[in-house]
């Protein structure tokens, strides 16, 4: 009998990403967010007879730059392709797709620990299908078109993955590439961003792809991997019983923590694909896909890899502050000004953080910008604010716009490191503490720390506590 350490998981994930265009894939309608229901609609949209499609350039664009991002190959020549099925939401009874000649093919992105390259299969362009909504008007069912028509992009992966870890970490590798390639908003919670997960199992070792079911309705990445899990345990349990898995499309149900039959699974021959009559090919010059791929930014990847080597950041740091694209952009402005890479790093990774996390802010809230952040730092580097001073000024600068020398200066933060004025402080704690002096003088060295602390107590924390360190040690012969 196989146990369940023995059996292998393979997991192939589809996901939908909305584009981020103005206006939806084959009409002029806008695709702007919580309008009136079927407010954003026109005859193409709506699907009436007669009402011909019209490619949006702009959805191209960014469909090519996300393959491009992910290492496809983006095609000369794709074709858009009718996916008939009957749903309430789709008013034409078909869904303008692309079948057997997808816009790109074969790319790859790096996941996991050791980030393993997972296959991408392909990448294609369709359209999206509108909203039934059946709990505002009890015993009824309404329709909103607003969405039918929004441009999105299928990423479908090779069944590579092999642990429900892994499938988590491929989204959110695959949704820093979208947030910095700008083509999508990426936001699971709002539904720009949809994830299937095809899952199998298969005695370890075995070449052979067991049956696989289709989970659908996760609405987070932890809700994928949690989805990914149950199945596994579902599927293994079911085998090790002698049943079989039957090829089914599964909902999520997070509150219950369960998965459930939907319907059987369709075949592609189900949907009865054939070629988009009313479009032409779409057809791509060299010349333009190399602009589009000159035209991307430089992704997560290769700026981890540079932080690490320009900026001596650690490979952790260099992960965190990459995973957002307005933060890394952020640690970079504080290190242009600053100098300093690894101050900016500790303070990036601990307050800024901190106060983001806090606040559940992202850093285009965070209200001290790269530029003040960096002159906070250069007054600790010149030695006028010691550390904990600095954090004191950190807290203020969260709640008001000067700049960080005036409000030290105000605060009366500023480190002292006349001479004249530490000496004050010096001989007045000499005078203070005569047994400790006398003990010191006979060979205690580590009274001079605890005379060091009275100074800086005296000083209210302001005093320079190296130089007061020198004045001691002179002053008493050490
Ligand atoms: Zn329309």
């Amino acid at each position: 009998m196989t146990t369940s350490a023995e059996w292998e998981l393979v997991i192939g994930l589809e996901v939908h990403v909305q584009l981020k265009t103005d206006s939806k894939i084959f009409c002029g309608c806008a695709t702007s967010f919580g309008e009136d229901p079927n407010a954003n609609t026109c005859p193409v949209c709506l699907g009436l007879p007669g009402a011909l499609p019209v490619l949006n350039a702009k959805a191209v664009e960014l469909a090519a730059r996300t393959a491009l991002a992910l290492g496809c190959t983006v095609q000369p020549v794709s074709v858009f392709a009718r996916k008939n099925y009957f749903y309430p939401d789709l008013p034409k009874g078909y869904q303008i797709s692309q079948f057997d000649r997808p816009i790109a093919l074969a790319g790859w992105l790096p996941a996991g620990p050791d980030a393993r390259r997972i296959g991408i299969t392909r990448v294609h362009m369709e359209e999206d299908a509108g909203k039934s909504i059946h709990d505002r008007f009890p015993g009824w069912s309404a329709i909103d078109l607003n969405r039918a028509g929004t441009p999105l992009v299928e990423i479908v992966s090779e069944p590579d993955l092999r642990t429900s870890a892994e499938a988590r970490d491929y989204l959110q590798r695959l949704k820093e590439i979208l947030e910095y390639t700008e083509v999508s908003d990426a936001n699971m919670e709002e539904g720009s961003l949809r994830v299937d997960a095809n899952v199998s199992i298969r005695p370890a070792g075995s070449e052979t792809l067991g049956t696989k079911t289709e989970i659908k309705n996760m609405n987070s990445f932890s809700n994928v991997e949690r989805a990914i899990e149950v199945e596994r345990l579902r599927q293994i349990g079911l085998l090790e019983r002698g049943e079989r898995v039957v090829s089914q499309t599964l909902l999520w149900d997070a509150d219950r923590g369960q998965v459930r039959p939907q319907r059987s699974k369709e075949e592609s021959h189900d949907y009865r694909y054939f070629p988009e009559p009313d479009l032409p090919l779409l057809a791509l010059s060299a010349e333009w896909i190399e602009a589009q791929r000159s035209a991307l930014p430089e992704l997560p990847a290769a700026r981890r890899e540079r932080l690490q080597s320009a900026f001596g950041v650690s490979a952790y740091d260099a992960g965190v502050i990459t995973a957002d694209r307005a933060l890394a952009d952020y640690f970079e402005e504080v290190c242009a000004a600053h100098g300093d890479a690894r101050v900016a790093a500790t303070w990036v990774m601990g307050e800024v953080l901190a106060w983001l996390n806090n606040n559940r802010s992202a850093i285009r809230d965070f209200p001290i910008t790269a530029g003040r952040l960096a002159r906070l730092l250069d007054l600790v580097r010149d030695g006028t604010l010691s550390r904990t001073a600095a954090k004191k000024v950190f807290d203020l600068l969260l709640h008001e716009s000067g700049e960080p020398r005036v409000i030290a200066e105000r605060e009366g933060l500023v480190q002292v490191s006349d001479d004249t004025a530490l000496e004050i402080w010096v001989d007045a704690v000499i005078a203070d503490h005569p047994a400790e002096v006398e003990r010191l003088k006979g060979g205690e060295k580590k009274l001079l720390g605890v005379l060091v602390g009275q100074v800086m107590k005296r000083s209210g924390g302001r005093a320079d506590p190296k130089r007061v360190n020198q004045l001691l040690a002179v002053k008493l012969g050490g």
